[in-house]
């Protein structure tokens, strides 16, 4: 990866962790990050623990992520949380088009297109996940297939904007699989989402991030992020405890 490009590991707890569960982990990561130099860590606790979490974190360089929010401001959206509620607990980064949100709860590209310019009216940093079914990559469409999500979700935004962007390729195939892409096969569609950025956004793509997402773990780590065009990972499953998801970002500490 470019020195240029700071690597994030963000942690994705999904549907998991209550309150005081929440803080524990938040705790040890907290005091774990602390002696890391040379990667920007955070986490993305459900929304319910956003504000314990947000405050237990304070004084420490671990940052909060929400794992979605609304494309409206405000407004009769029921259960729907938006970008300035984010923001007011403290959320620097949001993930938009989890696969999660595309695939089970059946959102739209247009809708993350939506999302995506939402959060970064709303001052927080969308990191728009982005990835192919099995029987896209069987069918030999994987590369379109993450072209046409990028055009839907990037087409059309300013310099300052895309400045702000974060990319995730999670091939829907591996998140939560256990079976993760192979260190070549996460390099190919990286360096082709840097390729279309580049056509779609300019100049800004040599410094967008890119990470990698999909059944990332202590043992495979370090190869997946040792790719050029790796600035980092999206991790579900190992993010639920501090000592892998520690162990991930140490690997990406040392590939600054
Ligand atoms: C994710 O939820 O974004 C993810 C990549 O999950 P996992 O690491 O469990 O595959």
């Amino acid at each position: 990866m470019s020195a240029a490009r700071l690597p994030l590991v963000a942690g994705n707890w999904k549907c998991h962790k209550t309150v005081v569960e929440a803080l524990a982990l938040a705790t040890e990561v907290k005091h774990g990050a602390g002696a890391l130099r040379g990667v920007e860590i955070a986490v993305a606790p459900p929304f319910t623990a956003l504000q314990a979490v947000g405050k237990r974190l304070e004084g420490s360089a671990v940052v909060l992520a929400s794992q979605d929010c609304h494309w409206e401001d405000a407004g009769a959206f029921t259960a729907a949380v938006s970008a300035p509620m984010l923001r007011e607990l403290g959320c620097r980064y949001a993930i938009v088009g989890h696969s999660e949100r595309r695939h089970v709860f059946r959102e739209t590209d247009d809708e993350v297109r939506k999302k995506l310019r939402a959060a970064l009216r709303g001052d927080l940093r969308p990191i728009l996940c982005i990835g192919e079914t099995l029987d896209e990559r069987d069918g030999g469409r994987t590369l379109e297939r993450l072209a046409a999500q990028l055009e839907a979700a990037l087409s059309g935004l300013g310099a300052a904007d895309a400045a702000n962007v974060v990319v995730a390729y999670e091939p829907v195939w591996a998140i939560g699989t256990g079976r993760n892409a192979t260190p070549a096969q996460a390099q190919e569609a990286h360096a082709h989402v840097r390729e279309v950025a580049r056509a779609l956004l300019g100049g800004v793509a040599d410094g967008l991030r890119i990470l990698y997402g999909g059944s990332v773990k202590p043992d495979n780590a370090a190869e997946l992020l040792g790719q050029r065009d790796v600035d980092g990972a999206l991790v579900g499953g190992a993010s639920l405890e501090a000592k892998s998801f520690l162990a991930i970002a140490r690997a990406a500490a040392g590939r600054g």
